[in-house]
């Protein structure tokens, strides 16, 4: 039998407990073999100021490091252009097996934007989607979603049979946090303990990250 692997894509910018509970949640629920991290690349300008994406990685491995099945796989990053989901997918088919079952997690305002990605009807020929609930986000699926969800969602999550190609909603702990929250806290000088695992807050301070300019 093949491989069951997840991936998470996100600015994490900074990686925060509501990736990482979600993330773990859900790679318990599915049995995955691994969960990839995929930090993404953001245009140089669109990086936060004084928070590289060098940095943001690095607060993604020191929050994983050894919680297994979380891994961090850092091939956005190194490519030179865009952070387009469908290349991350067909990069990594290249390196897997034939029968191995990709589930693409994304958050379920981020699922909400699919229409607006690179080739974003291509994207269930290589893995299969899974949206989180995000209590924090209250739409409704975007008319364009619709007919993509009427003809690929699956009741159980469970049932997902096959490499690609089905939409599950998984459930997991409700919690209302955001990377947005968090570096707005740093910049008021406020504290961010218990949000961040505590390696990702040593970090954060070791290297004065998100603070207001002064
Ligand atoms: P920002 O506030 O900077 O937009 P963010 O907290 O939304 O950041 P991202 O790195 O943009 O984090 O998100 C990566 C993925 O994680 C997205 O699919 C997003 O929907 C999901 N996500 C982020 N925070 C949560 C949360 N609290 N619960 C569930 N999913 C989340």
């Amino acid at each position: 039998m093949g491989k069951r692997i997840g991936l998470f894509g996100g600015t994490f910018d900074p990686v925060h407990i509501g990736h990482l509970r979600g993330a773990l949640e859900v790679a318990e629920q599915f049995g995955f073999d691994e969960l990839r991290l995929i930090p993404s690349a953001r245009p140089p300008h669109r990086e936060t100021p004084r928070v590289s994406a060098a940095q943001r990685l690095e607060m993604v491995q020191l929050a994983v490091a050894g919680v297994a099945p979380l891994v961090v796989d850092d091939r956005e990053l190194k490519r030179e252009r865009p952070s387009w989901t469908i290349e991350t997918l067909e990069s990594l088919r290249t390196e897997l097996d034939a029968d191995d079952q990709l589930f693409l997690l994304v958050g379920w305002d981020a699922f909400c934007g699919l229409p607006s990605w690179h080739r974003w009807s291509e994207l269930l020929d290589h893995c299969h989607i899974l949206v989180l609930q995000r209590p924090d986000a209250d739409s409704e699926a975007p008319e364009d979603l619709r007919d993509l969800l009427a003809a690929r969602s699956a009741v159980d999550p469970q049932s997902l049979q096959g490499p690609s190609g089905q939409i599950a909603f998984v459930w997991q702990t409700p919690l209302a946090i955001s990377a947005t929250q968090i570096r707005q806290l740093l910049g008021e000088g406020r504290s961010v303990r218990f949000l961040v695992p505590d390696a990702v807050l040593a970090y954060i301070h070791a290297h004065d990250l998100y603070r207001a300019p002064n």
